[in-house]
């Protein structure tokens, strides 16, 4: 075993279930956790079976009503020491997002450091949940809301963020009142695992001994069926595929719970003949080949005008050659492998499909060996089959356009609406891409990569991606219950909209 996995409380054999800092659970099935870089078993976890969910669960619930009382700003404390613990573990639970996931080590460092982010943020935001007033249209009367806690929040996070998703949910939901119950994807259990030793830690020296952060690990079609069917879980937030999306989504909406979904991308630059180049071509590498493109937000598609195709293939091509794949702990790698041999065959099979489509791979595209591949860049005739279906893994499609309206039209024509970006020094190009008939996506970037979102905005994005928005601005408010309230201060009675109801 690494130190570092013993630094966080990772043993041979680890219980998938935590309600409170000494309620660790898990008498289900046992999985084991595989380092997708050489394929060898890191540790093995004890899944939780149904009973140990409904005792999570309760324990969630009966901490809510005690949680929900404690003010805001003290639950802001707290999380701003959650913050701080993971400060003190940065270095060990990067090290492990990159072993489980097989991210490179500083794309780890990136990922804890956004929960870091996260929780600062969440801090500042336990004294700004703000509610608005409004005027009257009755005299001696007061008209204003107000935010109040939901209750207990399941969250079900995908493999490739195993620790900032799960911020981005949980820190704001527990300033905001709520208790959560976590599943994890079965891929990375141990870096949930690892976090919540680290929050129990923080809960324990606070006095919290129950569940306000509780764990669930086991697979989706069973303990993510159960939170998303469970009416004591008033709101899940589920992060993944679009198919998991719509499960969830109709087993949330048959109990008409409400739901934050953030699944799939197809993400596309439009490269315009005013683009600058010297900062496309970083960008474009950053956003296809980090995290070996399965980051949401990866580059999947290229628009690129036809005055440059010439010549960003050519520069492309020189850039990916560079790029050092292997053991993703090693400081000069740029990337990993796949997550497991299931990625690199759906890599496979899409790109077996590239020419009866019309398309040619240009570069790249080969298995190497075990769960790592090369890179692929593919040039497609426009938004063919293939195209349009997200495909988890680096492979960037080229498609070449001739006027900026065309570009726009072939960004928006995919199921997913998640992240776009124009490379452009154009200011009308610039100001079209962003307005109203421009780019459909919930994040809309000039001259910035379609990946690496700050967490000051709300993230998420339109249709197939699901709608959900989370981490800052005011994302905040799905996890809270919106009460309108009217005092009558004065000693008369007016209705609303004048109505007379006296004779
Ligand atoms: P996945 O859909 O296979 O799994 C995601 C999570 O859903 C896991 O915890 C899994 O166990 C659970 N799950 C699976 N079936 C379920 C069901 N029927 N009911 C409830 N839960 C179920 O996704 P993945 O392979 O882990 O992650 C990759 C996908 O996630 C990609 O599509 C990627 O774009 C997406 N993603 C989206 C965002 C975003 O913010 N929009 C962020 C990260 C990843």
């Amino acid at each position: 075993m690494h130190s570092f996995l013993n630094n966080l409380g990772i043993k041979k054999e680890n219980l998938g279930g935590c309600y409170g800092i000494d309620n660790w659970v898990g008498y289900g099935e046992t999985i084991i956790s595989i380092n997708p870089a050489t394929g060898e078993p890191i540790a093995k976890i004890r899944l939780i079976d149904e009973g140990e969910y409904n005792n999570i669960t309760k324990s969630a619930c009966s901490t809510f009503k005690k949680w929900r009382e404690l003010p805001a700003p003290k639950r802001g404390e707290i999380v701003r020491q959650i913050g701080n613990a993971l400060r003190k573990k940065k270095e060990d639970l990067s090290k492990l997002v990159s072993l489980e996931t097989g991210k490179i080590y500083t794309e780890g460092q990136g990922e804890v450091q956004e929960a870091i982010d996260i929780s600062d943020f969440a801090c500042g935001l336990s004294r700004q949940l703000y509610g608005n007033t409004m005027p009257s249209e009755r005299q001696s009367h007061r008209l204003y809301e107000q935010w109040h806690p939901l209750g207990s929040v399941g969250i079900i996070t995908a493999f490739n963020f195993p620790v900032a998703v799960w911020g981005w949910n949980a820190l704001i939901a527990s300033v905001c009142g709520d208790t959560t119950i976590w599943k994890p994807s079965s891929k990375v259990p141990l870096c949930a695992i690892a976090v919540q030793h680290i929050v129990n830690g923080v809960l324990a020296d606070n006095g919290w001994e129950t569940g306000v952060f509780c764990l669930a690990c086991g697979d989706g079609k069973t303990v993510g069926s159960w939170i998303s069917k469970d009416p004591r879980i008033p709101l899940v937030s589920a992060t993944g595929s679009v198919s998991m999306g719509k499960k969830v989504a109709e087993n949330v909406a048959k109990r008409l719970g409400k739901t934050i979904l953030e699944l799939g991308g197809n993400n596309a630059v439009i490269v315009s003949e005013h683009a600058n180049m010297d900062l496309t071509l970083p960008a474009i590498l950053f956003g296809a080949i980090g995290t070996a493109g399965q980051r949401c937000t990866s580059l999947r598609r290229v628009l690129v005008h036809s005055s440059r195709k010439d010549d960003l293939i050519t520069r492309l091509i020189k850039a990916y050659s560079s790029v050092e794949i292997g053991d993703p702990l090693d400081p000069d790698v740029r990337m990993g492998p796949l997550i497991d041999g299931r990625a690199v065959s759906d890599m496979m099979m899409a790109l077996a499909s590239v020419e009866e489509q019309g398309g040619a791979i240009i570069y790249g595209g080969k298995r190497l060996r075990g769960n790592f591949v090369e890179p692929a860049i593919v040039e497609v005739p426009g938004n063919v089959p293939i195209v349009s279906k997200e495909t988890f893994a680096p492979i960037l499609y080229i498609i070449e356009y001739s006027d900026f309206d065309e570009a726009v039209q072939l960004q928006n024509e995919v199921p997913q609406g998640l992240s776009s970006a124009a490379f452009t020094t154009n200011l009308t190009e610039a100001e079209y891409f962003l307005s109203c008939s421009g780019s459909d996506c919930g994040i809309a970037n000039i001259n910035v990569s379609t990946s690496g979102a700050e967490i000051g905005g709300a993230f998420g994005g339109e249709k197939e991606t699901g709608g959900g928005r989370e981490a800052g601005s005011d994302a905040w408010k799905a996890y809270m219950r919106r009460q309108t309230v009217t005092i009558n201060w004065g000693n008369k009675m007016p209705l609303s909209q004048g109505i007379d109801f006296s004779k």
